[in-house]
């Protein structure tokens, strides 16, 4: 008796379906559509999961064919690449031992033990070189069952791979697989240990780069052996590569951590402890600037400020939840009067206890409480990052109460607040909206209405948002904004919460018009997010040249010579009369000399006294960006600086 085949039938993306035989792969669908699709093919989307090109087809598959096209492919390309850099380092180095290498935003590692040795810019470039070679060789990447996998773990061994060993350990009964590199006549090469999915061969890998090493430990545990990560890029094609690159490099000039020294900005101590920041006066005085401008947009939309302790009694977060969700992010109680405290993680318990030493009725409705609030939070020491990442920051936080007709408009008044802060700071933004979790506390009642609340007011100000289905955390819908800067980079902006659970666990209420209690409705937003991320990524966005308005020194006078003093010293005490942040630079270095040093400090304006000038009672006016700007009287100076600073120009 023969066996009938049934044919297998897959369905497309765009409805049509296909008839394939049975065991026939998502490369052979490639092919019986057409051969130069088949060529182009990277992969496939099988029921919304990437795999191999050569992954057997089943009926009901749904199935994409990858093309470099997709935007999936990327992870491929970049997953597949990594492991060719593995290769190519053991070609380089037989004695090097292979650990992990995951992809990563735009790129991937690879971490690797290398006796004895510690890679260098040169061995990057001879890495490079050999992965070029194998690239062009056009290996095939081969999925392999392992059908032992004690003899595999011997051989492991043997080949002294232990980091391999120990991972073919730990998933021996998963189905562990390996992928062969094979040469043309079907070889084997080289293999690794991997899960998948790869490229089907070496030659879509066509751009990349190797672009630092640094030291990783196995597993990231300390304890373990030290390890060497080799960090790289892979694309598609040149130019992106190369489009990339100039990101990376410009991304590098910006770095706030480099312009920080260049500028005298801010300071992190080994004796103070990481991610604690010292703000020097230059940012200190950008921070100032921006929380006065913030406590005036603020004012106007009738926000009233609070200060609240820095310390509480656990009892206050054991109420909140804190103790019990929160406890890995707070730090060690410590003991006052036999009774723990704790460093406060977040200023929302503290402001409802301001709203409930009364009671309130719906008359008293919305209350907005506003604080530049100060809070602690545990970060491993390994994800700290300048000012970008820190244990102590200060929150521009605030606490609105209202009524639940009242929250549209909130949500509204919040919205125009995110857009005035934002523009003004010369950033684009883009809304998210983040909808129940599976998890959650409160009545779908509840959900709904914030959820409503939330997108309405989006909706009804014509915001283009995006859904981010199930993102919300279990007590809160939320609006998350994403910040585009001056490089197209993209950073963490304001957030909304509607919370569903702190006004129940504090009983937060006020008095309706019916006479009844209702529970209040409690928003927490912060709209710059925190002080130190805000102004580190601000750094950033100005390449460290900050608008006039934000510069911490504004005006640099600079006389031309000895004999030119005294007027210099005059105009620079009008300057300061008239509150503009300005400096005198009075040394006996060339002027020229001392207006480069101005432009070094992205001074916005020099201004250069000498006798002309004297005789007229005028200055030179130089900018940091467009040089000579003319020859004004004092009070023409002024008003062109006052103007420029009102307009918070860019
Ligand atoms: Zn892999
Ligand atoms: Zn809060």
């Amino acid at each position: 008796m023969s066996k009938v085949e049934t044919p297998v039938v897959v369905t497309l993306p765009d409805g049509a379906q296909k008839e394939l035989q049975a065991g026939e792969t998502a490369a052979d669908l490639a092919k019986s559509i057409s051969e130069g699709l088949y060529r182009n093919c990277v992969g496939a989307l099988i029921n919304d999961e990437i795999k191999d090109l050569h992954t057997p087809l089943h009926t009901g598959d749904k199935v994409k064919l990858l093309t470099a096209k997709d935007e999936e492919s990327l992870e491929l390309l970049r997953h597949s690449t990594a492991h060719v850099m593995a290769e190519a380092v053991q070609s380089v180095f037989p004695e090097a031992r292979i650990a992990i290498g995951p992809t990563i935003k735009d790129g991937f590692y690879y971490d690797f033990e290398i006796p004895e040795h510690t890679l260098s810019i040169e061995d990057l470039e001879k890495i490079e070189a050999k992965m070029k070679e194998i690239a062009k060789e056009n290996q095939q990447i081969v999925r392999f069952d392992i059908p032992d996998v004690d003899k595999q773990l011997d051989e492991f061994r043997k080949d002294g791979e232990k980091f391999k060993a120990e991972l073919l350990e730990e998933h021996r009964d998963h189905n562990p697989t390996l992928y062969l590199m094979k040469d043309k006549d079907g070889k084997v090469i080289w293999n690794d240990l991997c899960a998948g999915p790869h490229l089907p061969s070496t030659k879509h890998i066509k751009a990349f780069k190797l672009l630092k090493v640094s030291g990783s430990y196995w597993r990231g545990d300390e304890n373990r052996e030290n390890l060497q990560r080799i960090y790289a890029t892979a694309w598609w094609s040149k130019q992106d590569l190369d489009d990339h690159l100039t990101r990376l490099e410009e991304a590098e000039k910006r770095d706030h951590r480099k312009l920080s020294k260049q500028l005298d900005l801010f300071s992190v101590h080994e004796e103070v402890g990481p991610g604690l920041i010292f703000w020097h006066p230059n940012l200190a005085t950008v921070r100032d600037t921006i929380e006065d401008f913030w406590r005036k947009e603020h004012r106007k939309r009738g926000y009233q400020f609070v200060y609240t302790p820095h310390v509480a009694s656990e009892d206050l977060y054991k109420i909140s939840g804190h103790l019990e969700n929160y406890a890995e992010n707070m730090y060690a109680p410590m003991d006052i009067d036999e009774h723990p405290y704790r460093c406060k993680p977040m200023n929302c318990p503290g402001h409802i206890m301001i709203y409930k030493t009364k009671l309130r009725s719906y008359r008293d409705l919305p209350l907005r409480y506003a604080e530049l609030g100060t809070v602690y939070r545990y970060e491993r020491s390994g994800v700290l990052h300048g000012m970008l990442r820190v244990r102590g920051f200060t929150q521009d936080d605030s606490h609105i109460f209202c009524t639940p007709e009242q929250l549209k408009g909130e949500i509204d008044g919040i919205l125009d607040l995110i857009d005035t802060l934002m523009t003004t700071f010369g950033y684009t933004y883009k809304c998210y909206l983040s909808t129940r979790p599976e998890k959650y506390l409160g009545t779908d009642e509840e959900w709904e209405l914030a959820t409503s609340g939330l997108e309405d007011a989006m909706k009804d100000r014509g915001i283009d948002y995006e859904i981010d289905e199930g993102g919300g955390v279990f007590y809160a819908p939320k609006i998350d904004v994403k910040l585009f800067d001056a490089i197209g980079r993209e950073w963490q902006g304001p957030t909304i919460q509607v919370d569903l659970n702190l006004p129940r666990r504090f009983d937060v209420s006020y008095i309706g018009e019916d006479g009844e209690k209702h529970r209040a409705i409690m928003i927490h937003r912060a709209v710059l997010g925190s002080m130190e991320r805000f102004v580190g990524g601000l750094i950033e966005h100005y390449a460290g040249a900050f608008p006039l308005w934000l510069a911490p020194t504004q005006v640099l006078v600079l006389p031309i010579s000895d004999r030119h003093q005294e007027f210099a010293s005059k105009v620079h005490q009008q300057l300061r009369d008239n509150d503009i942040r300005a400096h005198i630079d009075n040394r006996s270095e060339t002027v020229n000399y001392r207006i480069r040093e101005g432009q070094m400090q992205q001074i916005p304006y020099m201004v250069v006294i000498g006798d002309k000038e004297e005789a007229e009672g005028k200055v030179a006016i130089r900018h940091r960006r467009d040089g000579q700007a003319g020859i004004l009287s004092v009070d023409e100076l002024l008003a062109k600086l006052k103007s420029e600073i009102d307009s918070k120009e860019q």
